[in-house]
């Protein structure tokens, strides 16, 4: 029998744990309540993995190494968490507890890259060399893959494309600086934008989810084709923005793709029609020929499978 692999999606409410064969295969997966408690933490994620691995049938000797993809700011080579996002976890050398604790090999990395690398394994971008993820959820997350690795750069920094600035007296980021691309192409970035023009006076029939403060980036899409005007713009906008950062990247990296995630990618055509568009507008021709703009795969999975990538040395696997 190959060798598994366990990766572990640590959210703020939930950690989902899964194993993974060597070709990054989904076998079995599970959900826990995430602890807020930094030592109860590494208890759960030490028990759960050998559950996990019971569940799936398979003896402890099987399991070649563990991975967690975590929310935050981390030492990745040192394996130590910094701060998380959406937790009070600090300061914690989870790669010697848990190295300790099961007696396997085990690697961090933020969750943006671990998705990454669950699409390039075994998602949208299989087979492939290089490529770029990008998540348009709350925020704009994203992972770069060249040569079949990840690249974290001098501080782990890498991928960090959310804060590309697209705008120049655009809106507050986040971050502190000014109109981020996450600031109009994400979901909040987009209801932002419908928010603002309701309020300077724009017809919209979304000014009814305005109102009751429910309005989402479904919404937008599905105003979208009933031809709304304020809908179309902030779509146009959101789309032609992000197509701006990617022909920068795509000049920088030349990738073979760009996989988009996230949930306003379940927007599909209705998103990447006119993000195509606005990408071939923008990008050198040279550098656009032949790349492809795909949608996730993996959905949910994406994170624990390239979690579970992180031991498993993928590059040189199938
Ligand atoms: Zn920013």
């Amino acid at each position: 029998m190959g060798k598994r692999f366990i990766g572990i999606d640590v959210g703020g409410t939930t950690m989902k744990l899964g194993v993974v064969d060597e070709r990054g295969r989904l076998l079995h997966k599970a959900e826990t309540p995430t602890p807020s408690d930094g030592q109860a933490g590494l208890s759960q994620m030490a028990f759960q993995a050998r559950r996990i691995a019971g569940e799936a049938g398979i003896s402890w000797e099987q399991v070649a190494g563990l991975g967690l993809g975590l929310p935050g700011f981390l030492d990745i080579p040192a394996g130590k968490i910094i701060r998380l996002t959406n937790l009070p976890w600090e300061n914690m050398p989870v790669k010697d507890h848990l190295e300790a604790e099961l007696n396997i090999p085990v690697a961090i990395d933020n969750d943006a890259n671990v998705a990454a690398l669950g699409e390039a394994w075994s998602g949208a971008g299989a087979g492939l060399q290089d490529l770029v993820c990008i998540t348009l959820g709350t925020g704009v997350g994203g992972g770069v893959i060249t040569g079949r690795r990840l690249v974290h750069g001098v501080s782990g920094l890498a991928g960090e494309i959310g804060h590309i600035r697209v705008e120049e007296d655009g809106a507050l980021c986040g971050c502190g600086q000014r109109g981020c691309v996450e600031t109009v192409s994400s979901a909040t970035g987009m209801v932002r934008l419908v928010k603002e023009a309701v309020a300077e006076g724009r017809k919209s029939q979304l000014e009814v989810q305005v109102r009751e403060g429910t309005i989402s980036a479904r919404d937008i899409f599905e105003a979208a084709d009933k031809e709304d005007p304020v809908a179309l713009t902030v779509i146009d906008r959101a789309t032609d923005a992000l197509a701006k950062v990617m022909s920068i990247l795509s000049v920088v990296l030349n990738p073979a793709a760009f996989i988009i995630g996230g949930g306003v990618s379940r927007a599909k055509e209705r998103l990447f029609s006119p993000l195509r568009r606005a990408y071939a507008r923008h990008t050198l021709a040279h550098a656009a020929a032949g790349v492809r703009i795909l949608p996730a795969e993996l959905g949910n999975d994406a994170g624990l499978i390239g979690a579970a990538g992180l031991t498993a040395k993928w590059e040189t696997l199938g």
